[in-house]
């Protein structure tokens, strides 16, 4: 028996079909040329790297983004399931429309970038082949009431970055030492799963679901920003010192630095636990931003020289 994914196009407004064209068309961008704190980051860390293979594993890479810009193909083969982070004004006439135009989006880049199919359907076992399944893309949006434009992360969530993803409510009285345990645990088991240097982001809150999306929203913020909370950011350099301790080195391969950084984001939490989640993203940190005021037009901060 063949089994299809049944995804119906709908009928889109012309500004929405506008807007789905330019998202497309970012998407292709994001699937080849880092965002420029990332590249930034990446050449302050090659700098620091003496050794002959460092430095041949760092030149490859620089390598891989120019051919990735020449050949207009994704720097990386695995291009990810599609993540969209958002927060919406009440106001943004395309509200009703995000969804779908969000999943066409996706389908046009996955046709014009191109982009790998990474759509697999949960015990059905096959592949979607559009890159949009049942909850692919991710769409996460938060309604700013007073707003009337829009502003999105996209994100390309591969499967070796994915990999040391983990969340777990600790034991009462482990405290914050619990969540540095558990942090390093995750790093020496698996950070070298995830083609270093990364970026490891910390989500604490209450309960899984709740510091895992923290943990999320933390690899969308700038590699070099630090949490505006004194002990948040103090916890940060702590770590980013310990994993590069590690010598994971880029790509695994050992060196004097593991991580891009570590950024932590909290919330409130219930009294008697600590929720921790971690999250990490490869050098090949394929995080985008896009802005569009109610006419749609748009900047995108992550990609300064760019022009779509
Ligand atoms: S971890 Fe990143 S660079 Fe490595 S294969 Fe996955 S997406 Fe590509």
């Amino acid at each position: 028996m063949v089994i299809k994914y049944a995804y119906e196009e709908k009928q889109l407004s012309s500004d929405a079909i506008k807007m789905r064209d330019i998202l497309a068309a970012y998407i292709a961008v994001v699937s080849r040329k880092l965002p420029d704190d990332v590249t930034k980051k990446l050449g302050e860390l090659s700098k620091e790297e003496v050794d002959p293979l460092q430095q041949l594993v760092y030149n490859t890479m620089w390598e891989n983004q120019l051919l990735a810009e020449e050949l207009k193909r994704p720097s990386c083969q695995d291009t990810g399931a599609l993540q969209f982070f958002i927060k919406c004004g009440a106001k943004f006439p395309l509200l009703s429309e995000l969804n779908e135009i969000l999943k066409e989006a996706v389908y046009q880049a996955t046709q014009e970038a191109p982009l790998r199919h990474n759509a697999v359907q949960t015990f059905d076992e096959y592949n979607t082949g559009l890159n949009i399944g049942n909850g692919i893309p991710t769409v996460v949006t938060e309604i700013d009431g007073d707003g009337d434009g829009i502003e999105m992360y996209v994100y390309m969530a591969g499967g070796g970055c994915t990999l040391p993803g983990a969340a777990k409510v600790l034991m009462p009285g482990e405290g914050y030492e619990g969540v540095v345990r558990f942090v390093m645990d995750q790093m020496t088991s698996y950070g070298i799963n995830a083609c270093p240097p990364l970026l490891v982001g910390i989500g604490i809150a209450t309960s899984v679901e709740t510091a895992a999306m923290n943990s999320k929203l933390a690899l969308m913020r700038e590699v070099d920003s630090i949490s505006p909370n004194e002990n948040a950011a103090k916890m940060e350099q702590l770590l980013e010192d310990g994993i590069n301790n590690i010598g994971l080195g880029p790509q695994g391969f050992g060196g004097k630095k593991s991580v891009m950084g570590v950024n932590i984001i909290n919330t409130a939490r219930h009294p008697s636990v600590i929720g921790v989640a971690i999250n990490t993203g490869c050098w090949s940190h394929r995080r985008g931003k896009i802005i569009f005021d109610k006419e749609l037009n748009y900047t995108l901060p992550l990609h300064k020289e760019v022009s779509l």
